[in-house]
């Protein structure tokens, strides 16, 4: 009997769900990716993260070959080349890995439909995540709305069963030769260009394996470092944990053994593995949030519009808003696909809370720039910093941008790195540029501050008026 194993959010052959129950069920097993027409063609023609998949799919089909086999790709929509495939081929199941987000799934409804139609089925399983769905719920059965508890429930949960790896090598003779596969094809093949920097992020696993060689070096100062954006603190894992170059079972795992034996920076990176865990579960049980307030009294909220407020967004996405660590942010992400967590925070509370923009317009530039774009992670997000979302930043707390550039990047280095012309201001001016004297006069090219922070302030406070007492 023969398989089709479906790759698409798990673009590695190590420690995967779906090849690994594939290969010990089934005699044969293919391998496919199918690039979708129906994600690409929303897509501008140079969006990084197709450069990104193309390189990860090349590795993909190296380390399949390298086991005997080769991955098929396909250029067409998905819900045409699964049924076809699996008709030529034979199969009488295709298996994939799960993928929660909402289109995700009436996609592959629509396909296990297609393919019932001449008996194949599709078998699908966890693998994105450490739990999903319903598996951590409340002691009266509902789901979480608060992280803390979340975490404590998910940490007495969690064990060696649910850590363990799916290996693939030791049953790799299932996997079925195919001399028609067509190799991994270019970007102009598909009618796509180069769209910049991505090499910081490396080709596909292994370069997943090269940034965690370096992160593991580093793991046990995560909790000093990681909110400072000058410095190497973080992992720069998350594109990888979006599209499944590396496995995030052994990433926690790793964590998981390390917190035991008494490491507090992998304790504290371990919860933010978890954090991914949580908003992928809010996703899960609250998909109207993907669209919406996740506290619907939030969408009461009147914000900004009109040519004024489309000028601010523009300022905000340009990186020209006055505000140095603002504007260092935004251009990190616009020129790496990238941006520190404690940026992520500080521009969208900047959007929201100063500029008086809908959330949903950054999560939408976001979900544009960002090569580790998740829905339910930026969605998370965003309504964190709106105060709209599941355990979410209260509306009164609101980010002083100067304040934040003071305390989180003290000596103005990530700003000098992103706004050059700032770069011969002394480390206390370089927070406030504006406030010794007008810029031209200091004979600096950037613009003045697009809002006064303590206006923006109270017009905030006033326009989230509407949901108190609510
Ligand atoms: P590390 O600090 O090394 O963390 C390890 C991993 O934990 C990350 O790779 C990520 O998978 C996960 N993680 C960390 N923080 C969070 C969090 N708050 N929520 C969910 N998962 C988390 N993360 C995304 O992966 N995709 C997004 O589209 C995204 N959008 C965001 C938008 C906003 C407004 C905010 C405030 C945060 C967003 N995050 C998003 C979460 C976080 O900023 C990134 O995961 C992190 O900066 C990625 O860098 P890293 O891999 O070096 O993180």
């Amino acid at each position: 009997d023969r398989a089709l194993v479906w790759f698409r959010r798990d673009l590695r052959v190590d420690d995967n769900a779906a090849l690994h129950h594939a290969l010990k069920r089934a005699k044969q097993v293919f391998c496919i990716f199918v690039l979708d027409r129906d994600i690409l063609e929303a897509l501008p023609r140079e969006d990084r993260r197709v450069q990104f998949i193309l390189e990860a799919l090349q590795v993909l089909d190296d380390d399949l070959r390298r086991l005997g086999g080769a991955l098929i790709v396909r250029h067409g929509f998905a819900s045409d080349e699964i049924p076809r495939l699996a008709a030529e081929l034979g199969a009488q199941a295709v298996f994939a890995n799960h993928d929660d987000e909402p289109q995700a799934l009436k996609r592959d409804a629509l396909i296990a439909e297609l393919l019932g139609s001449f008996n194949a089925k599709m078998q699908t399983f966890k693998d994105h995540v450490i739990f999903e769905r319903r598996e951590v719920m409340t002691a009266a059965g509902g789901p979480y709305g608060v992280f803390t508890p979340y975490k404590n429930a998910w940490l007495k949960k969690v064990d060696a069963f649910y850590l363990r790896s799916y290996p693939v090598e030791r049953h790799a003779k299932a996997l079925a030769k195919t001399p028609s596969a067509n190799g991994v094809p270019q970007l102009s093949d598909i009618g796509f260009k180069p769209g910049g920097l991505i090499a910081h992020v490396g080709k596909g696993s292994r370069g997943a394996e090269a940034l965690l060689d370096d992160f593991l070096e580093r793991i046990q100062d995560y909790d000093k470092k990681r909110n400072f954006p000058a410095v190497k603190g973080p992992s720069y894992l998350s594109t990888h944990l979006r599209f499944g170059t590396v496995s995030i079972r052994r990433l926690a795992r790793i964590a998981h053994e390390m917190m035991q034996g008494g490491d507090h920076g992998a304790e504290v990176w371990l919860s933010e593995l978890i954090w991914r865990d949580f908003y992928h579960q809010v996703m899960h049980h609250h998909p109207h949030a993907m669209s919406a307030a996740f506290r619907p009294e939030y969408d009461a909220i009147v914000w900004e519009a009109g040519p004024r407020a489309d000028r601010l967004f523009d300022a905000w996405c340009e990186g020209r808003t006055g505000y140095p660590l603002v504007d260092a942010a935004m251009r990190q992400l616009n020129q790496t696909g990238y941006m520190h967590n404690r940026l992520r925070m500080v521009t969208a509370s900047f959007l929201t809370k100063d500029l008086g923009l809908d959330w949903r317009r950054g999560e939408a530039y976001f979900a544009a720039q960002l090569l580790d774009f998740d829905l339910a992670a930026n969605n998370g997000g965003w309504q964190w910093a709106s105060s709209s979302g599941c355990d979410a930043q209260p509306y009164f707390r609101i980010f002083n941008p100067t304040a934040q550039s003071d305390k989180f990047d003290g000596q103005g280095k990530f700003i000098r790195r992103y706004c050059p012309e700032l770069a011969s201001l002394d480390d206390r001016a370089i927070h406030a540029p504006w406030a010794r004297a007008p810029l031209e006069m200091q004979g600096i090219d950037y613009p003045k501050p697009i809002v006064d922070h303590a206006e923006a302030r109270e017009q905030t406070l006033r326009r989230y008026g509407v949901v108190k007492g609510k």
